[in-house]
């Protein structure tokens, strides 16, 4: 069998210390995850459940350090908006996670972006509309290499930096999520079946800010690699 028009490569992440790569499925993202950031957005999500929303898995943007990921200014947006963020991969199926048992089905963890069109998602949200338009878009998601959690056990604290120009724009630290990893896993699967080669983007601090073409964005997360992207006209 043969498909009716040309095929695409599967999207995938580089692994560290790894010739593989990790095929990507589904990019999960967690809303609001971090008090401060929350608050900055409007509102006060600390006692709320977690929320979710999704990007296409073509959304990837894989960069491997030393190298500078180069992203597009995407169309339709005068607000592109950094977050930089923890990204979970998981590694085996289950629904419906004890969040005790949950990190059992983590596969790594990498630096990420969830590059937002703010001036879009805003739009939507006051209209009560989905939020697609704004988080889901070519190159929405760039993301570092995968570290096997096997390799760096599993990350509950750490710092979690941004830079842009060499400006420090968002600081937290891991330990501040306000549904952390484990939780955050027990919730979404509740909703989906978790399958190996999905990613979850963990929520960022506060900070968020626009960027413009030629602006380089400089993320971190302590004992990973890290994440580094140029804003192309
Ligand atoms: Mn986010």
């Amino acid at each position: 069998m043969t498909f009716a028009i040309a095929s695409w490569p599967q999207p995938a992440v580089p692994i560290h210390g790894s010739a593989d790569t990790f095929p990507v499925r589904h990019i999960y993202c967690v809303g609001r995850n971090y008090a401060e950031h929350a608050k900055e957005m409007g509102g006060d999500a600390s006692k709320e459940p977690p929320f979710f929303f999704t990007k296409a898995a073509d959304a990837i943007l894989p960069v491997v350090p030393p190298a500078v990921g180069r992203m597009k200014y995407p169309q339709a947006t005068a607000d592109l908006h950094h977050e930089i963020e923890l990204v979970v991969a998981i590694g085996r199926a289950g629904a419906s996670l004890d969040a005790a048992r949950a990190l059992d089905y983590v596969y790594g963890y990498a630096t990420g972006l969830d590059m937002t069109r703010r001036d879009l998602q805003n739009a939507m949200r006051e209209k009560k509309r989905p939020w697609d338009l704004g988080k889901s878009f070519a190159q929405a998601a760039p993301i570092a290499p995968i570290h096997r959690a096997a390799d760096v056990g599993h990350l509950a604290r750490g710092a979690i930096r941004l830079a842009v120009n060499g400006t420090l724009r968002q600081q937290g630290d891991l330990a501040d999520m306000i549904w952390d990893v484990p939780h955050t896993l027990a919730f979404l699967s509740k909703y989906y079946e978790l399958l190996p080669g999905d990613l979850v983007f963990t929520g960022t601090p506060a900070g968020v800010a626009a960027v413009v073409p030629g602006d380089r964005l400089e993320g971190s997360i302590a004992g990973l690699s890290p994440l580094a992207v140029e804003i192309a006209a």
